[in-house]
């Protein structure tokens, strides 16, 4: 299908999980663009899975600077930007209890003033009628041990859909959230023993609602309708990508 021919995207932490998830239900959809993330070696792999219409940009989505970079690099090598991806990130765990002022630092840098600052260093070159598509999370609905700052900043940028849809509106510019539920995502490595995971994986996919976790795939799908002219009436709108665990289990 070409639901995305010709368009140019930019997808931060488009080389792991659901950012890469997503890019491939892009490429497949036909567009082309970049990749964003730090770790060269999986950004090199997952570049060259797509193929040639997309190259990966090595850049800290918490430093402002490369923020600048990828853009003007993106639209120096594309001529124009259609979508942006603002989907690095990471949960962080602790609570109120444990949390320093650097873990809280970290924390919100990562998972809302990066999204912040994607959104805003982008504008420079995003096209009229152009989509912006944040990644949220179900942790901003429900309170999960140990979640609280990660919760907290995906509340925030939930909002952040609907501001930014507003300060936009001269330009015809969309921004929409996908917030997941659990999906099978290297992010497991960092919390789950190697030899607990498919015992885990179980554990979260019997709770399901729907009976699974979510693959990366579900979300790129997502993506790829917030993405195209099929979601134009769409605004500040939140797609609760959960298999139901948020609200019926
Ligand atoms: P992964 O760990 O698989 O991917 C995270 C991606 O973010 C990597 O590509 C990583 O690239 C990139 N990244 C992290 N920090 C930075 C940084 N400072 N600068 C540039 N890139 C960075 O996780 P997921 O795919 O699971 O997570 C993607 C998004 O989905 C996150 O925002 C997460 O909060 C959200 N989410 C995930 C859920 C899940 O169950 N998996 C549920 C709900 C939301 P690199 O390592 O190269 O820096």
């Amino acid at each position: 299908m070409s639901r995305l021919k010709d368009k140019v995207a930019v997808i931060t932490g488009g080389n792991s999980g659901i950012g890469f998830g997503i890019a491939q239900e892009f490429k497949n959809e036909g567009a082309k663009g970049v990749i964003v993330g730090r770790n060269q070696e999986t950004l090199d792999s997952a570049a060259a899975q797509l193929g040639d219409n997309f190259i990966g940009i090595n850049a800290d989505v918490t430093n402002v600077a490369d923020l600048e970079r990828v853009f003007a690099a993106t639209a120096e090598k594309f001529g124009k930007i259609d979508v942006i991806v603002a989907n690095a990130g990471a949960g962080t765990v602790g609570t109120v209890a444990t949390f320093d002022e650097a873990d809280f630092d970290k924390a919100i840098n990562l998972n809302l003033k990066s999204v912040y600052f994607t959104v805003q260093k982008a504008l420079p070159y995003i096209k009229e009628g152009g989509s912006i598509i944040l990644i949220g999370s179900n942790a901003a609905h429900r309170a999960y041990a140990n979640f609280t700052l990660y919760g907290a900043a995906k509340a925030a940028v939930i909002y952040l859909a609907k501001g930014f849809s507003s300060d936009l509106l001269d330009r015809k510019i969309r921004a929409n959230v996908i917030t997941p539920g659990t999906t099978d995502t290297p992010a497991f490595d960092k919390f789950v023993p190697a030899e607990q995971m498919e015992a885990v994986k179980k554990h979260f996919a019997d709770q399901m609602p729907i009976g699974r976790i979510g693959q990366p795939s579900d979300i790129g799908k997502t993506a790829v309708f917030l993405a195209s002219d099929d979601s134009s009436f769409l605004l500040g709108a939140e797609l609760l990508v959960d298999g139901g665990m948020t609200y019926l289990s």
